[in-house]
């Protein structure tokens, strides 16, 4: 376990400070970093806009600064091409601090609330203030992307934050461990590296709020270890998220669209398309087209692909080679495995059984399956007797049957006729539903998640006092506020 922290009286600096990455502490050390950051966001440092934008500032140019370093990690890690390095880790985050910088002003004046006549004179409002010290767990499939973007929203809001990065992704948890100290100040932030027993020992600590982004048996020990604190959680959680494909579609863009969300970073994301339903009038349709995407996105031999990933370690392509082995379905395209690779080939399933096992837990690989419907109740029944999924993509021509699955399902999120955007819209919140998480994250949706509302009503310190809801309660009193309270 690295962690990356300097002595409380270190002068705090949002420029780059090479001495930053020198000790690695064992897990006995927590309580002391922890203590560290509780002190120095006890001195007020984290609050004034004017630091966190400075802050902001500075992790925006460290994404710009260090895009060969990433670059590098990501792909020693899951083979990741340099473009989705950068446009789906770096420049991701990048437009959300972007927007933050622009919106925090806005987003964290004081809210003016009506006072009702009988608290007159007086002003109420909603203070947004920062939560303390706060822990942000990430994944390894977007592991730049998903430990930033949280800590963007929790720095703007103005707190202290302990990043912990996936020891799964392990090249880019180090570069992150090195490169984020000499950005950031230090008597505010720290990176903690480790695995399960480093991520327990965390856990152990008091926290005022938790973010994790995993599977969901991790964040129900997540938010086990929170409720021994009361601690609020925000768990960015996963699941099977469906698309469908009505007999209207345009068939030709619902293939390209599908294709992005499930070959992007070789299906390991937590927003891809995990499975399709399709009406049987337009499967054929859909085969050819998903076929004519992959051929023109990786060629006849995506293994040799220079756009095409890798999965994150042998386990888990034994895992996707698992699901393939146990069948339930024709393979319509793809569907070799190489592990010693870690490559899986962008692979389409069709005649795919209900009971296959492809079709018992989220895939997070590049296979598709794809069943059919002749009426779209189908789809919607299937959607409702499973948890409820992270994202729902729906390609349609017709507006009644958006209103139909809008109103018959439930999903954190959903895209018409496209998938994964909305995760680039900065005012839609981003966050699961159920099985899928609670509480979001984006734009001012994080602002938000990081912030505690505070109610303040003033009153003047002169000002009449009325009895009228003060014993003794005469009969004139309650006459009186029975006809105006
Ligand atoms: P992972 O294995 O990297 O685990 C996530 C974090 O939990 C890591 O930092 C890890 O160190 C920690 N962890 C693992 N086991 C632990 C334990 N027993 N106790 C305490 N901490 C532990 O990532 P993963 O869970 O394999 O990620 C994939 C899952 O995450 C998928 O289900 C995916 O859909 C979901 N996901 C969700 C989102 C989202 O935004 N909702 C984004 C990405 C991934």
């Amino acid at each position: 376990m690295s962690q990356l922290g300097s002595p409380a009286s270190q002068p705090a600096s949002p420029g780059i400070d090479p001495a930053a990455t020198d000790d690695p502490p064992s897990s006995h050390d927590l309580p002391a970093l922890v203590a560290r950051l509780r002190a120095g966001f006890a001195t007020g440092r984290t609050r004034p806009l004017a630091w966190r934008l400075a802050q902001l500032e500075s992790l925006g140019r460290l994404l710009v600064e260090r895009e060969a370093e990433f670059v590098a990690a990501l792909g020693h890690d899951l083979g990741k091409p340099p473009f989705e390095t950068w446009a789906a880790e770096l420049r991701v985050v990048g437009r959300e601090i972007d927007e933050i910088r622009r919106q925090l002003r806005r987003w964290a004046r004081p809210e003016r609330q009506k006072v009702p006549w009988i608290l007159r004179p007086g002003s109420a409002h909603v203070v947004r203030e920062p939560l303390g010290v706060v822990l942000v767990i990430a994944p390894w499939n977007f592991p730049v992307q998903l430990l930033l973007a949280p800590l963007a929203a929790a720095i703007a809001a103005g707190n202290a934050v302990v990043c912990k990065p996936s020891e799964v992704s392990s090249a880019t948890s180090a570069t992150l461990a090195r490169l984020l100290p000499m950005y950031l100040d230090q008597d505010a932030f720290a990176v903690v590296e480790g695995g399960v027993p480093e991520t327990t020992a965390l856990l152990e600590q008091r926290w005022d709020h938790i973010m994790f982004t995993g599977n969901g048996t991790v964040g129900r020990i997540v938010a086990a270890a929170a409720a021994k604190h009361l601690t609020p959680v925000t768990l960015e959680l996963g699941g099977k998220s469906p698309a469908i494909v009505d007999r209207d579609a345009n068939v030709k863009l619902a293939a390209s669209r599908i294709a992005f969300s499930k070959f992007l970073n070789s299906g390991q994301t937590c927003v891809a398309a995990d499975h399709v339903y399709v009406h049987e009038d337009v499967e054929e349709k859909l085969h050819a087209a998903l076929r004519k995407q992959i051929v023109s996105r990786y060629g006849k031999q995506p293994a040799r692909s220079e756009h095409f990933g890798r999965v994150v370690n042998t386990g888990h392509t034994e895992r996707i080679k698992g699901l393939l082995d146990a069948g339930g379905f024709d393979v319509a395209h793809g569907g070799e495995v190489d592990v010693d690779d870690r490559y899986v080939a962008p692979t389409v399933l069709r005649g795919v059984s209900a009971d296959a096992d492809v079709m018992g837990e989220e895939i997070f690989g590049p296979v598709l399956p794809v069943l059919t419907f002749t009426d779209i109740a189908e789809p919607i029944a299937a959607i409702n007797a499973g948890d409820k999924p992270l994202a729902l993509y729906l390609f349609t021509s017709s507006d009644d049957t958006v209103q139909r699955v809008l109103d018959g399902t439930s999903s954190g999120g959903v895209c018409v006729n496209d998938a994964i955007s909305h995760l680039l819209v900065p005012g839609l919140p981003f966050g699961g539903v159920g099985e899928s998480g609670h509480g979001a994250y984006h734009g001012r949706a994080g602002f938000e998640t990081f912030s505690h509302r505070r109610s303040v009503l003033r009153r003047p310190s002169r000002s009449i006092d009325p009895p009228l809801l003060n014993p003794p309660y005469s009969r004139w009193k309650n006459a009186l506020l029975r006809r105006v309270f």
